[in-house]
């Protein structure tokens, strides 16, 4: 039983190059198996996501991160009778078009594209990814998704203006998106959340002492995890909190969800659509809490020390090997000098850095010997 206010999928606005109907799959069914099988979201696996494998293999990647936010994302949708489908196939495709060395990698990219009067944003270039890069149909290029993946793959986490943006135009770019697109940014953001304590924790670069410190809510949990396991080891207390705390913040943005569309009356998509603001939030409370985890990740963890030297690596290979194909195009794959030709130079070397995983990049780095 849908909602309402949730996508239907026999409304969906269809896709670029029209198909026949499955005979059993619905058609965001078959958009998440699309993503699924394409080549990027293979290449997830391969890409950091904040800990490169360094430190760990059990660590997240940016593929079994995409699985927890999935998870997180179909638990959230059900609550709200939303369009587990859609959302699915919004969850596996968000983070599609992250270059190599997670955060440090895309700053990177993107500085170098500044250099040349341009930028990189992963939801436009997952966007040409879907749209153009997948070669897999012999009738079209790229996945042919129906509109609704590709306007949540461009407005799932952030507002592009249309004036800013004339070739997005056709993503209603002044409407809110559905709520299947606006939960994902913010599973996405307790999936990472969580994982990053629980890993920055496992690799000993955040101690319970400073957890507890830095985020009130998490040490109340662990006290109460505490006096209900006394005698286990503290990782499996930890566990115990950490898992209250996520409980604690998917259950909070059910209800204060539910809560904001009941208060604004909203009935349809259509009113979803024409709402002022997005309604999938925290309440003003676990806001607070949520934005104390973030600054304490900030600060403890992201911009900690140890990381540096992965951060400083990430940036030298990128830049280094953008700069070499620059002056080098004739080193490129023969498919992307082809492309050079009709495209400015500086957007072919990001589009085939981006699409690259941590280990591609850095073979690439030893055999120019740069
Ligand atoms: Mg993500």
């Amino acid at each position: 039983m849908l909602a309402d206010y949730a996508v239907r999928v026999e409304d969906t606005r269809g896709r670029r190059y029209p198909e026949p109907q499955h005979s059993y799959r619905n058609e965001f069914q078959r958009d998440r198996d699309r993503v699924i099988h394409s080549r990027a979201f293979r290449r997830l696996e391969a890409k950091t996501q904040v800990f490169t494998r360094r430190y760990s293999d059990h660590f997240r990647n940016r593929l079994t991160h995409t699985f927890e936010v999935a998870q997180i994302a179909r638990t959230i949708a059900g609550q709200l009778d939303l369009n587990v489908d859609l959302v699915e196939a919004l969850a596996l495709v968000h983070d599609v078009g992250h270059p190599p060395f997670g955060h440090a990698g895309e700053r990177a990219l993107d500085a170098a594209m500044r250099a040349h009067n341009s930028f990189f944003d992963h939801n436009l270039h997952a966007l040409r990814i879907v749209e153009d890069f997948e070669m897999r149909y012999a009738a079209f290029r790229g996945l042919n998704l129906t509109f609704e993946v590709r306007e949540g793959i461009v407005k799932h986490s952030r507002d592009y203006s249309a004036d800013q943006y004339p070739d997005l135009s056709e993503y209603l770019l002044a409407l809110r998106p559905p709520l299947e697109a606006q939960l994902i940014d913010l599973a996405d953001e307790i999936a990472y959340d969580t994982a990053d304590l629980d890993d920055g924790y496992e690799a000993h670069l955040l101690t319970w002492e400073e957890m507890g410190g830095g985020i009130p809510v998490f040490a109340g949990l662990f006290a109460e995890a505490e006096r209900s396991w006394p005698d286990v080891a503290e990782k499996l207390q930890f566990n115990e909190a950490l898992k209250s705390l996520l409980d604690h913040l998917v259950g909070d943005l059910i209800g204060n969800t539910k809560a904001q569309v009941s208060a604004t009356g909203v009935r349809s998509l259509e009113g979803v659509r024409k709402c002022p603001r997005r309604l999938v939030t925290f309440s003003p409370a676990v806001d607070r809490e949520r934005r104390q985890i973030k600054d304490f990740l900030h600060r403890e963890l992201y911009l900690s020390k140890a990381l540096d030297p992965d951060k400083e690596d990430a940036e030298r290979v990128i830049t280094e090997m953008f700069n070499f194909w620059m002056v080098k195009p004739e080193n490129l794959p023969s498919s992307y000098r082809e492309k050079a030709t009709q495209e400015p130079l500086a957007r072919v070397v990001c589009d085939y850095i981006a699409g690259m995983t941590d280990n591609f990049i850095l073979e690439q780095y030893q055999k120019y010997a740069l």
